[in-house]
């Protein structure tokens, strides 16, 4: 067997060494190899085939026909990881294992622990294709901070909601085609039948930095060729995760809703081609194209229903004459321009964002100077705050893990006082009038938790007033 970064082989043979575990080959297919981030973008009928084949022996045959070979994309040659996830795995499991996240092309840091992943470079995979490269805490010499935007956030939970996403229907070329289509008229990128690709691309330069979509094998440019082009086109092949995102979050408002997006494509008509009818006596064949040509242009941009108030004549000119394309077209985009009721899988969305927000509360737990924890400044990492917000009561677990860890205002206070306490000039520090002003607390503000803490602190003369009693030494002051 082959060691493959990607998605392995052999799954029924392995599936049946972890019998005992209830491990079956679907689910190391899905949920221990990079097979989501290729399955949902390529024709079903091909999907089933390569997932049979992954499940055999022939792992070959499948980077072949899901197009991973043929690709633009740039998968990472070497082995990648995160130093400080490493020392947890070690931490939790007593040892390290390959986190398929970071082997994932486009994901060049660790956000959770905000570093840049380092590269196994020891490794030498042409080379000793069968040998089996063990992760140790030696290979976590090298911590190198990183600067994590919103831009990684945000490709961080896509690839995480495509490593997560229920298996479904896939949707075909045909499909594909009419909802990049279909998207450019929704976005005003078309000029009658013509794609604005210039706007497009400087769309995606805009939004993704070109150094970066070079690496990918992904740049951008003027040729009619670039792959920015030929996803307006008619698919004939099938377009990377990575390209399907950055068109998409490039057009966007928000975020891409890549799973709501794929239920949406697979609802989509195929598109049907019909002749013109050439009756005895009908009008000549360019009256036909011209009224076509004239009602796909409107149809395309208002629908079927608004197109036939706005343009009556075109509409009662080819219900005269070319009835069935006329009917067949309108029922194509009734049903694109029809909003349709997005199926959400609120119940998996709502675990990955209750595990963003433990992560992020587990972060802030180790750092003693960051500000007070509200709800609003949990929300605060999250790149969709405001419809996040908006979805708080469809997500019960999320809902409750901010209002459980939300820090109250005399938790705040009392961490404060603390961090005074720790890292306050240790001469002055200790003595009480001192203590409140570094800590930003006055008398007046103090909630009575945080005020018996300071009591405590008195007593236990860890802080030093003229009086053992918080009350004294405000009255003393007060008199002063
Ligand atoms: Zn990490």
């Amino acid at each position: 067997m082959i060691a493959s970064m990607r998605f392995g082989s052999n799954l029924n043979a392995l599936a049946n060494c972890y019998g005992y575990a209830g491990l079956s080959s679907q689910t190391l297919m899905y949920k221990h190899t990079l097979w989501p981030l290729i399955a949902p973008f390529i024709p079903e009928e091909r999907k089933q085939r390569c997932e049979s084949w992954l499940q055999g022996q022939r792992d070959i045959g499948v980077t072949v026909a899901s197009g991973v070979s043929a690709s633009r994309l740039q998968y990472p040659k070497h082995l990648r990881y995160c130093p400080l996830c490493v020392l947890e795995q070690i931490d939790e499991f007593g040892e390290a294992y390959w986190q398929r996240l970071h082997q994932i092309p486009g994901i060049n840091v660790c956000s959770k622990h905000e570093c840049s992943l380092n590269i196994y470079t020891s490794d030498n995979l042409q080379r000793h294709q069968h040998e089996f490269f063990a992760l140790s805490a030696t290979a976590c010499s090298t911590i190198k901070p990183a600067a994590i935007q919103a831009f990684h956030r945000d490709l961080n939970d896509y690839v995480i909601t495509l490593l997560n996403l229920e298996v479904v229907k896939n949707p075909s070329y045909e499909q594909w085609s009419a909802y990049y289509q279909s998207l450019s008229a929704q976005n005003g990128l078309n000029r009658g039948q013509q794609v604005k690709h210039k706007e497009i691309e400087s769309l995606v330069t805009n939004q993704f930095a070109p150094d970066w979509l070079k690496s990918l094998g992904l740049a951008v440019n003027c040729e009619e060729t670039n792959w920015t082009r030929s996803i307006f086109r008619k698919h004939r092949k099938s377009f990377s995760f990575l390209e399907h995102y950055i068109i998409n979050q490039s057009l966007m408002p928000c975020s891409w809703d890549v799973e709501g997006t794929l239920n949406e494509v697979a609802r989509y008509n195929k598109v049907r081609s019909v002749k013109p009818q050439q009756l005895a006596g009908a009008p000549p064949k360019s009256m036909y194209q011209k009224y076509r040509q004239d009602w796909r242009r409107i149809v395309k941009v208002k629908g079927a229903k608004q197109a036939r108030s706005a343009n009556g004549a075109t509409y009662a000119w080819l219900y005269r004459h070319d009835k069935a394309w006329l009917l067949s077209i309108n029922s194509d985009y009734r049903a694109m321009n029809t909003p349709i009721k997005q199926k959400v899988n609120w119940c998996l969305r709502d675990k990955v964002y209750a595990k963003r927000i433990t992560k992020i509360i587990d972060a802030a737990d180790i750092d003693i100077q960051s500000p007070q924890r509200t709800k609003t400044w949990l929300l605060t990492h999250f790149s969709n705050k405001p419809s996040l917000e908006k979805w708080l009561p469809k997500l019960p677990i999320t809902n409750k893990l901010l209002q459980k860890y939300a820090e109250t205002t005399y938790e705040y206070q009392i961490r404060r006082i603390t961090r005074s306490l720790l890292y306050g000039d240790p001469k002055k520090v200790r003595q009480l009038w001192f203590l409140m002003r570094k800590s930003g607390l006055s008398k007046e503000r103090l909630t009575p938790i945080a005020r018996q803490f300071i009591q405590l602190l008195l007593e236990r003369s860890i802080v030093q007033g003229p009086s053992t009693s918080i009350e004294e030494n405000h009255n003393n002051a007060d008199k002063n």
